[in-house]
């Protein structure tokens, strides 16, 4: 081989070289997205999850437990029997509040009263 030709391919070869060091730095940038996504992924899934469970519960909702009304926000999201607090408003209409989630409802007065 003369000294033109190795020289030629010395060149190549550190072009390849130079080549390589950015196709590792895009195989280290898709690797790193990939475990964000597959991150991502597992907390959507495990939301999906509590999600489908809560709807599962929202069918079982029991209104009215021994005569206290119930909170069907913190039965749906936490599977909990909380009984609502019963405040009344100025125009005497009935507000139903829950003391551990703040979820409340304003039950208008009824027209046989
Ligand atoms: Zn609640």
């Amino acid at each position: 081989m003369g000294k033109h030709q190795k020289m030629t391919d010395e060149t190549l070869a550190a072009a390849a070289q130079n080549l390589a060091l950015a196709v590792q730095n895009n195989v280290d940038n898709l690797e790193a997205a990939l475990v964000k996504l597959e991150s991502e992924k597992q907390k959507i899934k495990t939301k999906l999850d509590a999600a489908r469970r809560a709807l599962k519960r929202s069918l079982d909702f029991q209104p009215r437990i021994v005569k206290l009304l119930q909170c069907p926000s913190c039965w749906i999201r936490g599977n909990d029997k909380v009984p609502l607090s019963q405040f009344s408003s100025a125009k005497h209409a009935d507000i139903h509040k829950c003391r551990i989630c703040g979820w409340a409802i304003v039950v208008a007065p009824s027209d046989e009263l």
